[in-house]
């Protein structure tokens, strides 16, 4: 079997600043601090720094829950969480090889909004994270409804060809481990 693509480190650097525009745009939308987005507590990654089990096949991105064991300490909240967003560039560069219309930049750029926005959602506990199927679903119309409210206000050139892939994904789920 072939190696699954990943990001250049050309790529890699979009990546980066999809990241940094994503992060302004949530964090301005969920009128969060600097030191509040900290506290969520997550981390972006691809696939130069995952692991085999954090790679899924059909998913542009995974978010995978670990506990942070913090030694000496008999307490665990929830906020010892980590959440890791794992980007699968094997997936967003197929669609971005595939569709001439859609940006790497653009793409990611509503991917990450995405996954960060489950992020907040989780740690404002408006959405658990093991959940029956049906409420994934429902969350996941939530979120692409609200990702698709924030980048438009933005008005973005090469948003729309974006827009429009999605709309035929809203009520898939994204891949969710703990
Ligand atoms: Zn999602």
């Amino acid at each position: 079997m072939d190696e699954p693509l990943k990001f250049t480190s050309d790529q890699i650097a979009v990546v980066s600043r999809a990241l940094a525009t994503a992060e302004d745009l949530v964090s301005e939308y969920y009128k969060l601090s600097a030191t509040r987005m900290r506290q969520l507590n997550y981390d972006v990654k691809t696939a130069a720094e995952l692991s085999q089990h954090e790679i899924v096949r059909d998913h542009f991105a995974q978010i995978v829950r670990y506990r942070t064991e913090r030694r000496n300490s008999l307490l665990r909240t929830d906020a010892e969480d980590f959440y890791k967003i794992c980007l699968q560039d094997h997936s967003i560069l197929s669609v971005v090889n595939r569709f001439a219309r859609i940006g790497l930049y653009e793409f990611l750029l509503y991917v990450i909004c995405h996954e960060l926005i489950h992020v907040v959602r989780f740690r404002r506990f408006q959405q658990r994270f093991d959940v029956p199927e049906e409420q994934k679903q429902a969350e996941e119309v939530r979120v692409h409804k609200i990702t698709h409210e924030i980048l438009e206000q933005q008005q973005i050139p090469g948003m729309p060809p974006v827009f429009e892939f999605y709309e035929n994904w809203w009520t898939t789920t994204d891949v969710m481990v703990r």
